[in-house]
């Protein structure tokens, strides 16, 4: 794009609908570049012609213009409006019944209160994993300070005589991976906000995590007894972010805190406890039990060890267990503190040994009556997985869904290159809402993919969809593993038509692979762990850092795999072209002089403008 002479600075005042020649002026630019502009969206429209507000913003965000967000914003508070009365109020009809199922398998029997299973997520260096020790150390019941607690994955408090059970990993990764695997174990999410930095990337993402899940919140407003502490601030930028606190006329709570000082910890517990109140919490210990695993390793001398969350029953030692594809009989037992128990009771993390198997965090755990049906189990759960290991995440699976009427709603995950032109997408995808099918965007930010948006699609069966952006490394790995459907567009009529096609529940695969190119090995490089390098010379097309390859040797397909890191000397790039030489890293042992690498990738199809 030619910049003009004159940029007019500051946000753009547009109207809806304004001439094609309007916004030229408004914006400085010839007529020619808007209509440019507008072609390249898919928009024919001659300079007299009348477009809307958000083509008009989404044209101005391409030419590198900010526009102001006034009609962008009273929309916006409308959805969020709406969105807040989406958060369901912890203990309500509504929040019960989207509670996870396993906790409910109790009801109707001998119903007793439970601990409340709280994590902790924010941003990094906010002080996750200081708030979770400085918790621990003053609060783990008397009697067992002072022992070296073992890690099992989990730690319980005790506050006011109630225990309260934390998940020792902190962050939004196991959260949502658990969830992922349709497992939820916490009850309670506990937001750190540093009063110094402020609502960052990763309070976002966990708050949309947390939104998703449908979990109550707490935020601790972490740091404050920094001289640059600005509590004020981040109660400020929550409120932008849709978090509301009392303060501000909201129902969630907020609780100072310093991690370092150790203050406002006791605050915090309490504001659990109400939390958990609210929610009633119960099980039914006297039944056979179930949980979740939460973690698990081999250990020399232990064998495999695994820690599970018992969310009803108690689980004793002999008893029988199916755990995913695995199974076993529990042979010992520890709590949270690393003292051997003869049973544990609900909502309380215990390590056991005795299982065939290592199970994957998120499998469930339930005792069962002998070790034949334990076997079975097993063993139609390893079919099961080999069948078809996830979950409906494509945009054609979501949108089969959606014609069998069971999905009302289509979530999505929205990313766009620049801020700009976020309002005018997600307008325009919000707008294709109709009487049956409602989108939901469950986030939305500008940048590249990433595995945080791959996650949050997955564990909420959303589609990721990117305006002129692309997935990162950790992104194309998480998308493969998953599955989930992640869309590419740089034409907003062809996303447009998509997703009107999917909420119509007709849409057709539009997934395509790509070959991207091909270089021949000229020297092979061992990497030690990490795998080979492959001194290549690219013969055809290109080789993108992140897609995938195909080892040839003599013509003869010997290996697929991904290529995991691209070189030029000691240069990490992006990609390399016909008639370079570079650097390309496979997981492979095998790889030889004169093999041919194809490089390709899975793209959505018809990209072309
Ligand atoms: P995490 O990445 O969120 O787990 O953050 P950490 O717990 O590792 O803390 C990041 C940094 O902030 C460390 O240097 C901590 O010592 C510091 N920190 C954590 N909490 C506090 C606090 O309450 N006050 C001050 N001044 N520093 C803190």
């Amino acid at each position: 794009m030619d910049a003009p002479v004159v940029r007019p600075t500051g946000p753009i005042e547009l109207t809806n609908p304004m001439s094609v020649k309007d916004l030229a002026d408004a914006l400085s630019v010839s007529h020619a570049e808007v209509i440019k502009e507008l072609i390249r969206n898919g928009i024919f429209a001659t300079i007299n012609q009348s477009i809307d507000y958000d083509t008009a913003s989404l044209v101005a965000a391409e030419l590198g213009f900010e526009t102001t967000t006034e009609r962008g914003a009273t929309e916006r508070a409308a959805a969020e409006a709406a969105a807040e009365q989406d958060l369901v109020a912890p203990g309500s009809e509504e929040e019960k019944s989207t509670r996870p199922a396993l906790w409910e398998d109790a009801a109707g029997a001998n119903l007793v209160s439970r601990a409340p299973v709280v994590t902790i997520m924010g941003h990094v260096d906010h002080g996750k994993t200081s708030l979770l020790d400085a918790i621990r150390d003053t609060k783990v019941a008397a009697g067992e300070r002072g022992g070296i607690t073992q890690h099992i994955g989990a730690s319980e408090v005790v506050h006011n005589d109630k225990r309260i059970v934390f998940l020792d990993t902190p962050g939004h990764e196991a959260f949502t991976a658990m969830r992922a695997r349709g497992a939820q174990v916490t009850d309670i999410a506990i937001i750190v906000v540093a009063a110094d930095d402020g609502v960052m990337p990763q309070t976002k993402e966990a708050i949309d995590h947390v939104r998703a899940a449908r979990v109550p919140m707490i935020v601790a407003i972490n740091k404050i007894d920094k001289p640059d502490a600005q509590p004020d601030r981040v109660k400020q930028e929550l409120a932008d972010n849709n978090v509301l606190i009392e303060e501000y006329g909201g129902d969630v709570i907020a609780v100072p805190v310093s991690a370092k000082q150790r203050t406002g910890l006791d605050d915090l517990m309490e504001m659990v406890l109400l939390v958990a109140d609210l929610q009633d919490l119960k099980a039914d210990p006297s039944r056979a039990a179930i949980g979740t695993i939460i973690e698990s390793k081999v250990e020399k001398g232990r064998g495999n060890v695994a820690t599970v969350l018992i969310q009803t029953g108690t689980l004793k030692i002999g008893d029988i267990v199916s755990v995913g594809r695995t199974w076993g009989r529990v042979r010992a037992l520890n709590n949270a503190a690393g003292t051997r128990i003869k049973e544990a009771e609900p909502a309380s993390a215990a390590e056991i040994i005795g299982l065939q198997d290592l199970p994957e965090a998120g499998d469930i755990l339930r005792v069962v009556a002998d070790e034949k049906t334990a076997r079975d189990l097993a063993e139609r759960a390893t079919a099961a997985a080999g069948a078809d290991g996830r979950g409906a995440s494509s945009l054609e699976e979501i949108s089969a869904q959606i014609s069998q009427s069971d999905t009302k709603e289509l979530r999505v995950v929205l990313k766009t290159d620049v801020q700009g032109s976020l309002g005018a997408i997600r307008h325009s995808i919000e707008r294709l809402t109709n009487d049956e099918v409602r989108i939901n965007i469950i986030r939305e930010g500008a940048g590249d993919i990433n595995e945080s948006d791959i996650n949050l699609a997955s564990a909420s069966d959303a589609v990721v969809i990117g305006f002129n952006t692309k997935l990162d490394p950790g992104a194309t790995r998480s998308a493969e593993a998953t599955g989930v459907d992640v869309r590419l567009y740089d034409v907003i009529y062809k996303l447009t038509d998509d997703v009107t096609q999917a909420l119509s529940g007709m849409l057709a695969p539009k997934i395509v692979e790509q070959v991207e190119g091909h270089a021949e090995v000229r020297m092979v490089i061992k990497a030690g762990r990490a795998g080979n390098v492959a001194g290549s010379y690219v013969t055809d097309g290109r080789i993108v850092r992140g897609g995938q390859a195909r080892l040839f040797r003599a013509g003869q397909l010997l290996a697929e795999t991904r290529i995991t890191s691209l070189k030029r000397f000691k240069d990490d790039v992006r990609e390399v072209a016909t008639g370079f030489e570079c650097g390309i890293g496979l997981d492979l042992d095998d790889i030889a002089e004169g093999d041919v690498i194809e490089c390709f990738q899975m793209i959505a199809e018809a990209q072309t403008l």
